[in-house]
């Protein structure tokens, strides 16, 4: 028996096999949990379609977090194939380019708009419309995905640590909300691993190298690492815990000088 068996769970953000979607969507597959993807845009459909078909009954629905129609369509194609919604993973993030290049004080009102909207508004959007879904299920458990340049100054990371902190903040007001309905509100903070998104930051390589020599455990975190502390979170081991931030960053958040 695994510990997922008879669960369904949404995994939104896979866009190829270095995700760290996909390596959540691995770890909650592998305890069990029938899944649903989504891919943004026919680019990655192959893709994610690809990777999907790996995992025994599981679906695919089209998603850009920017329209309220797709969101809207996802979560009736859900219903429709699933029934009902254990778990919602979000692993979604997007800043303009030019916005992570040049310095925060830069950033002008539409990259700001965009980083916001695509990669801290979504998760309530999509967490609404789930809400029915798990409510059906007596209770569920939403994850989002976060870094530690939420919190402190990371050079590079600019537009997207100030949206990392509206997601962090938008994990605790939708914890209070949704305590009384039994669904969790989650985050994890990874340290970095190499990934499409990850490649967009400035000096990424010298991200990893400086990570890896400060963090206690003297190594970057594995993605393995990442969707197992996923699955510990969105499983019934975590009940009592909402509304948290759990670092998997191989201890990098709690060095000082
Ligand atoms: P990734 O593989 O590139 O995943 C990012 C995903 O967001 C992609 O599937 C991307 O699709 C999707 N996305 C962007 N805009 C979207 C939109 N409008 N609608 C729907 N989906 C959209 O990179 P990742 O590193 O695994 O990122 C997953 C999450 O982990 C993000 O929240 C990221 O900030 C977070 N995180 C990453 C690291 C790291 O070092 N990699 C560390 C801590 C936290 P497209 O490719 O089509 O844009």
């Amino acid at each position: 028996m695994g510990l997922l068996d008879g669960k369904t769970g949404l995994v939104c953000g896979v866009a190829n096999k270095r995700s760290i979607a996909w390596a959540i969507a691995q770890a909650l597959s592998a305890a069990g949990m029938r899944l649903a993807f989504t891919y943004q845009g026919e680019r990655l459909k192959e893709n994610v379609e690809e990777l999907a078909g790996t995992r025994p009954g599981s679906v695919l629905y089209p998603l850009d977090v920017t329209s309220d129609d797709e969101i809207g369509a996802l979560f009736s194609g859900v219903e429709r194939d699933l029934g009902r919604l254990d778990a919602l993973v979000h692993s979604i993030a997007f800043a303009r380019p030019e916005d992570l290049k040049n310095d925060f004080v830069a950033t002008e009102r539409e990259g700001f708009r965009v980083a916001h909207d695509i990669s801290a508004y979504s998760l309530v959007g999509l967490t609404r419309a789930a809400m029915p879904l798990m409510e059906k299920s007596g209770g569920g458990a939403v994850l989002a995905l976060t870094y530690y340049g939420a919190e402190k100054v990371t050079a590079g990371y600019n537009v997207m640590g100030v949206a990392k902190a509206s997601l962090e903040a938008s994990v605790r007001y939708l914890a209070a909300n949704l305590g009384p309905k039994n669904i969790r509100v989650n985050a994890l903070s990874a340290g970095p691993v190499n990934t499409l998104a990850a490649r967009g930051v400035r000096g990424f390589t010298g991200m990893l190298t400086h990570h890896a020599e400060k963090a206690p455990l003297r190594r970057n975190v594995e993605p393995r690492e990442i969707g197992d502390a996923a699955l510990f979170l969105l499983s019934p081991m975590a009940s009592g815990i909402t509304g948290e931030v759990l670092y998997v960053d191989c201890g990098f958040h709690i060095m000082g000088v």
